[in-house]
């Protein structure tokens, strides 16, 4: 027996949730809309062989409700969405599929953007885009806001400048060991800023090609991928799994702040509760990632204003977050509260101020 859909603790008041098939390419997807209060719906796209369609529904409405919160703390005139696509990303690709799903899309008119996530590249981003403008993550044209890792590198890099003068008083990295785990696109971009300032770098990865050639050039030591969570830093900057904050990671971190650009590094809320009592600055992951969402939001602003790509735009924003991650920590060591708590108060209030100011268009239609 299975949840349904508006009893499950996921649903947490979507406005939409849409099922989509289509016969002639088999294409099963659910695009969920979590909220429009602040703009268009947006968020990408995952492509996943889900067990069943309730684990894929569970899914995008747990992406979707952060899509709002990641949109919402960035204060990007963008409400948020979620969707996924049932099926072997490796496997049962086409370009056919893709021009269905765009044009599932495209009948929601705008209220949601798609984009690329796990198992959807640019390529398939493009094929949609032949069917409808709702898509966001082109690489080519003068829109297109391209690969968003180093905006999102920057954000993380000056959020470890912002801890670093909090709890050490300095304003670059000198003297500071960082353990980085993962140094992919984000990653990569980060040690060499990292290595700028003045850190120490201890670094691992699982490509270890990848890894001799960027430990080469920072600098770094290296360590096996699970020995760094052992490493006696200072600051921890998870860049490559998600949920790297658990009850067994807990006891065999020393750092005195977590600082990175990995998705969902709590494994549950309780874990952000532990690190605020154990006196651990964690910076939150959504806040200090949001650089990402910002360059494609650049996008979206650029298709609606029939503009190009602004990279003073993306600076503008990016400033404003580091505004909100200041605001974050005043606030959590003020009310003596963790860090992921405010900024989920913060991002709820935005939303909620949006919903009291702005007519629902729904009804309005
Ligand atoms: P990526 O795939 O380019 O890099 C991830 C790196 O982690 C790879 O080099 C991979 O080999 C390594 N890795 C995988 N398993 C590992 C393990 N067990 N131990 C150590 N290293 C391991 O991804 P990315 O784009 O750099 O993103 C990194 C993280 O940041 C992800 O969690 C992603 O969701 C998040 N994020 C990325 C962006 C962006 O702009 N790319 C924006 C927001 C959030």
């Amino acid at each position: 027996m299975g949840m349904t859909l508006f009893d499950s603790p996921s649903f947490a008041n979507h406005e939409g949730v849409h099922a989509v098939f289509d016969e002639k390419t088999g294409l099963r997807a659910i695009i969920a809309v979590h909220s429009t209060a602040r703009g268009p719906a947006v968020g990408g796209t995952r492509m996943w062989n889900y067990g069943s369609s309730a684990e894929a529904l569970e899914d995008v409405l747990r992406l979707s409700k952060g899509m709002s919160y990641k949109n919402a703390v960035a204060d990007l005139e963008m409400g948020g969405g979620k969707s996924v696509i049932i099926g072997d990303s490796r496997t049962q690709k086409t370009p056919e599929l893709f021009h269905a799903f765009g044009k599932a899309v495209d009948t929601l008119g705008g209220i949601y953007y798609a984009a690329e996530d796990v198992g959807v590249s640019v390529a398939d981003i493009a094929e949609a885009r032949k069917v409808t403008p709702y898509v966001l993550g082109l690489s080519d044209g003068p829109e297109a806001s391209g690969d968003p890792s180093p905006v999102t590198a920057e954000g993380v890099f000056r959020s470890t400048l912002t801890v670093a003068r909090r709890l050490w008083k300095q304003d670059d990295l000198t003297g500071l060991t960082i353990a980085l785990q993962g140094i992919g696109h984000v990653g990569g971009y980060l040690a060499d800023k990292l290595h700028a300032a003045g850190a120490k770098l201890v670094m691992t990865d699982v490509n270890t090609a990848l890894l001799s050639e960027v430990a080469a050039r920072t600098g770094a030591e290296i360590v096996a991928p699970d020995a760094i969570y052992d490493v006696k830093a200072d600051i921890y900057a998870p860049c490559a799994l998600g949920a790297t904050l658990n009850p067994q990671t807990l006891d065999r971190l020393t750092v005195k702040a977590v600082v990175g650009a990995a998705n969902n590094q709590l494994a549950t809320p309780d874990i952000g509760h532990k690190l605020f009592e154990r006196g651990v600055l964690y910076a939150p992951d959504y806040v200090v990632n949001g650089g990402g969402i910002i360059n494609v939001a650049s996008e979206m602003k650029a298709r609606q204003t029939g503009g190009a790509y602004d990279p003073q735009w993306v600076e503008g924003k990016l400033s404003r977050l580091m505004e909100t991650l200041e605001e974050v920590l005043d606030r959590s060591a003020a009310e003596k509260r963790p860090t992921h708590e405010i900024a989920d108060a913060i991002a709820e209030a935005r939303i909620n101020a949006a919903r009291g100011h702005k007519p629902d268009h729904r009804k309005a239609a």
